[in-house]
């Protein structure tokens, strides 16, 4: 009978990794030497590289791309015959297992259901969540940017006792407890020898920073927006990089001559061409407007929506600003 609870070693989680991605496409957070520091990102996990899984550390980039492709094909076009056929494409090929995910990711992600799974629900989108297979881990410690105990605590506490996943997964000297949550988490581990062990309940030490988003009527006039987007240099990267962000353009691309195909691309609403229409009219063409529809859109529109901020204090879009631009203060202006 397969355990719902138990320990495994690096090397064993390793191997069964390399097992597993024979049926499915697996991607885990692997650490990359870059030209000064290492990142950890998440990758597709092979012999190759599965020495450099690193689940210890909070990875640079969320696994939004995993959910919602940076460039996603959605049809292919062909013209021949005097007419025009088109083909959808299949978002998966096959069933991809998303191992290693933290609470702020996937919660972040549960922000993109809410938008992509709402009526008329986004069939790409679906397509993808319905195939995906997902092993969270529960945080040791909070870094210097992360915010996510001031916005998305009850959350936590819920993903740490495993919604959302089908398996978790909590470091331990050197391996981890793993707790199997649903039936495809128990099948994932099978033949996996778990050690007999029951995942303690210890919770990590609080973030060191808090957001206070209980003021945004009284700071909308504020002029420290003023101040903050003449830092702004609207490369849009602080969206890019958030879980929660899933703002995207449609272009038709032409291949050849007689075929063509229609992608979606990440956008941003940090970049001058989001709101540019016909005639080149921008409806929000300032970057204090820029500015403030993001921590708005973050902390009141979506709030007000669907009960929850949109933000969910991974604090990456701070750690990435290339000039400093931090939401935290932003948001918090003078307290
Ligand atoms: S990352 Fe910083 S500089 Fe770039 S658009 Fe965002 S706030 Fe502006
Ligand atoms: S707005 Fe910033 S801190 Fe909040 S979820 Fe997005 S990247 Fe993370």
């Amino acid at each position: 009978m397969d355990k719902k609870e138990g320990a495994i070693g690096h090397g064993a989680l390793s191997r069964l990794l390399i097992r597993l991605s024979k049926t499915y496409d697996v991607f885990a957070p692997i650490e990359e030497e870059g030209l000064d520091q290492s990142i950890v990102r998440f990758e597709a996990v092979g012999k190759d590289n599965v020495k450099r899984l690193n689940l210890r550390t909070k990875p640079s980039f969320s696994a939004k791309k995993l959910f919602l492709p940076q460039r996603q094909p959605m049809l292919s076009m062909r013209a021949g015959n005097g007419g025009f056929s088109h083909k959808f494409a299949e978002p998966l090929k096959k069933p991809q297992l998303v191992f290693g995910i933290r609470a702020c990711d996937l919660i972040g992600t549960q922000r993109l259901d809410r938008v992509f799974l709402e009526e008329p629900e986004d069939p790409y989108y679906r397509r993808v969540r319905e195939n995906t297979a997902i092993v969270g881990i529960i945080c040791h410690e909070s870094d210097d940017y992360c915010f996510c105990d001031s916005v998305i605590t009850d959350e936590i506490a819920e993903f740490d006792a495993g919604k959302g996943c089908d398996a978790l997964l909590r470091a331990s000297g050197s391996g981890f407890f793993v707790k199997l949550i649903t039936d495809r988490g128990v099948a994932l581990f099978r033949g996996a020898m778990l050690k007999a062990s029951a995942m303690p309940l210890t919770r990590r030490e609080p973030c060191r920073r808090m957001i206070n988003p209980t003021r945004m009527e009284e700071i909308f006039d504020s002029a420290a927006w003023d101040e903050d987007a003449k830092l702004c240099l609207g490369c849009g990267k602080c969206t890019l990089i958030c879980p929660s962000c899933g703002c995207y353009t449609v272009e038709d691309e032409s291949l050849l001559r007689a075929l063509g195909e229609r992608v979606r691309h990440w956008d941003s609403c940090q970049l001058a061409s989001f709101t540019r229409v016909a005639g080149g009219h921008s409806f929000r063409d300032k970057r204090e407007g820029m500015l403030k529809h993001r921590a708005y859109h973050k902390f009141v529109y979506f709030k007000k929506r669907f009960g929850k901020t949109m933000c969910v204090g991974c604090g990456r879009c701070t750690k990435i600003c290339p000039t400093g631009i931090d939401m935290v203060k932003v948001i918090n202006m003078g307290l």
